[in-house]
């Protein structure tokens, strides 16, 4: 996970909220500080959100990938909208930019458990920075010591399933080859070998937090 910045609103979901977030709310009733279901929601009003240019704008600022486990979702299937305070809690917030992002289909559904803490929620990688709460030691994403954060974040989105941990771990062998050559190598030849390596952290890259852990560890960053 890495700090994301959000891009400017697309007008099409300004228009949507205008036009639809009333009849939602309709659907749930609020009391004691909660919102629960009253009616179904129906079909046609259920994904008024999910607009073309909302999506396509998600998708730049998470660049292209799952903004919790940094998989490259396009790679696999597209990417879903994902509401960073679950709808179903939070249904005020269905149309609200700086509550949407994109996730991976698997992290989607394990979000579907809808874990939901007013005083302790997720890592929200928009307004806060992911390394202060978790680090990568290899191909695992470790939560701080002491972290509760970091740790309710690592363990509900399943940061080190075994599909992920397999994949970071080919990366961080393929790589390997690179820093081993880096390690050994002098004057330009080195330089040019590093800007090669710094090309894995970029923030388009796949699992780059991982791998900036790893560069770390190796003393290349
Ligand atoms: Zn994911």
């Amino acid at each position: 996970m890495i700090k994301l910045t959000k891009l400017e609103e697309p007008s099409e979901l300004k228009i949507a909220r205008e036009r639809f977030l009333d009849k939602y709310l309709e659907c749930f009733e609020f009391s004691d500080e909660k919102y629960k279901k009253k009616i179904e929601i129906s079909s046609s009003l259920k994904n008024k959100y999910n607009i073309a240019n909302v999506k396509r704008t998600l998708e730049s600022e998470t660049h292209g990938k799952c903004a919790y486990c940094e998989s490259k979702v396009r790679h696999i299937t597209y990417g879903d909208i994902e509401h960073i305070l679950p709808k179903v809690h939070r249904p005020d917030l269905v149309f609200e930019w700086t509550n949407l992002t994109i996730a991976c289909p698997q992290c989607n559904r394990i979000r579907k458990n809808d874990y939901y803490s007013v005083n302790e929620p997720l890592i929200n990688p928009y307004t806060e920075d992911p390394g202060e709460f978790l680090f990568a030691c290899g191909p695992m994403i470790m939560p701080k010591p002491a972290n509760d954060k970091g740790f309710i974040t690592q363990q509900l989105l399943e940061l080190n399933r075994a599909e992920l941990h397999e994949r970071r771990k080919e990366k961080i062998e393929l790589i390997h080859y690179l820093i081993e050559s880096w390690a050994q190598a002098n004057g330009p030849r080195k330089a040019v070998l590093k800007k090669t390596l710094l090309k894995y952290i970029e923030p388009s890259k796949e699992f780059s937090f991982v791998l900036k852990g790893y560069f770390k560890a190796c003393g290349l960053i």
